[in-house]
């Protein structure tokens, strides 16, 4: 049987204001949010963006399903998780500055910004899963134990999990710091020495200081590496190497599992959209910024693999490209196949246009 993913379509460059009033009339006329009850306790969880990132989703739409939300009586709050990367989004107080500083006040949202893995990221539970990698993983604590859930996600392509919407923001995004090594335990890069011009580059960006000059080429020290991946982001050189075969199939596979113990912890009590304009090459935690597709809309579900399935088909028919054509040329669907391997959600979609 097919799950249904509801599509509001957009123009390209439509305004934000004049989506999210359909959205709202659709949120109400469809009542989407039905399965949240009066005094749930419901996380909005987001993606801020970056600094100078265009594509993240925009604090209206939060006030807009704040606003439905208080209506059922319900405690509607927005969430995120602390990074890995050494920046403005590491721990809860520099990353809430932040969020305040990209649009996403109290007089923005008229919600309040609760972090949900804690101050320094280390807050979690360990849920159990019937995965294939982990019996176990770990959740940033504020997701497992509220009762709602409302994932609002931004598809981008990425440089390790080949895109990023509603698998990527659940299982990377709502996991706590130790969760989130995990994932990227097994990512290592290394640098082609031939190729290295010493440049320099990649020492600036890499996010955990892992890289230095010797006999001046770059040299990265795997055991404080975390495989974030940005040094290959940056390097204009070729120079940075990933053991693709493994990484990007390991990679998929993590982050599935984690969305699979969010999953679990939200049964019934969930509901996942995907907002598919701004599109870029890369993710939202990448400072650059490269429109990719046209726009195309706002998907909505309440199954977090059919939802993602339908973005990256929406998204191929819409660019008339193959994802690996327009972002990064590795296998990208693994993240959808690697569900349906496990059992966990449903890949198959009926597209029902609202
Ligand atoms: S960015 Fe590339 S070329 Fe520059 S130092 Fe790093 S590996 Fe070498
Ligand atoms: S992947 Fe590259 S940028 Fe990231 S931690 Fe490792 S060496 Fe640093």
């Amino acid at each position: 049987m097919k799950e249904k993913v509801f599509f509001l379509k957009m123009n390209d460059n439509e305004e934000d204001a004049a989506v999210c009033a359909r959205l709202e009339t659709a949120i109400k006329e469809k009542d989407f949010f039905s399965f949240i009850q009066p005094k749930d306790m419901v996380a909005l969880k987001t993606h801020f963006g970056e600094v100078k990132t265009k594509g993240y989703v925009r604090p209206l739409y939060f006030k807009m399903m704040g606003e439905i939300i208080k209506k059922k009586e319900a405690l509607p709050f927005l969430t995120e998780t602390s990074t890995l990367y050494r920046g403005r989004r590491t721990n809860a107080v520099d990353h809430m500055e932040f969020a305040y500083g990209q649009g996403f006040t109290y007089e923005n949202t008229g919600l309040p910004i609760i972090m949900a893995d804690g101050l320094m990221g280390d807050q979690e539970t360990e849920v159990q899963i019937p995965g294939k990698l982990y019996p176990t993983v770990k959740i940033a604590a504020l997701i497992a134990k509220t009762q709602s859930l409302v994932l609002v996600s931004h598809f981008t392509g990425h440089i390790l999990s080949g895109f990023g919407a509603a698998l990527k923001n659940m299982g990377m995004g709502c996991s706590s710091r130790k969760g989130k090594l995990i994932q990227h335990s097994t990512a290592r890069p290394s640098i082609v020495r031939k190729k290295c011009t010493g440049c320099g580059e990649c020492i600036k960006w890499c996010p955990v200081g892992a890289i230095s000059f010797v006999e001046k080429k770059a040299e990265i020290n795997k055991s404080i590496c975390i495989g974030c991946g940005e040094c290959l982001a940056v390097c204009r050189f070729d120079a940075v190497n990933y053991n693709w075969a493994e990484t990007y199939v390991n990679i998929q596979q993590k982050i599935v599992e984690h969305a699979m113990g969010v999953a679990e912890t939200k049964k019934g009590k969930a509901i996942y959209i995907n907002f598919l304009n701004r599109i870029s090459k890369d993710c939202d935690c990448m400072g650059d910024y490269h429109k990719i597709t046209p726009d195309i809309g706002v998907l909505i579900s309440y199954d977090p693999v059919a939802v993602d399935a339908a973005s990256l088909h929406l998204v191929e028919e819409y660019s008339g490209n193959v994802l690996s054509k327009m972002a990064y040329d590795i296998p990208y669907k693994d993240q959808i196949d690697y569900s349906r391997e496990l059992g966990f959600g449903n890949p198959d979609f009926e597209l029902v246009t609202i």
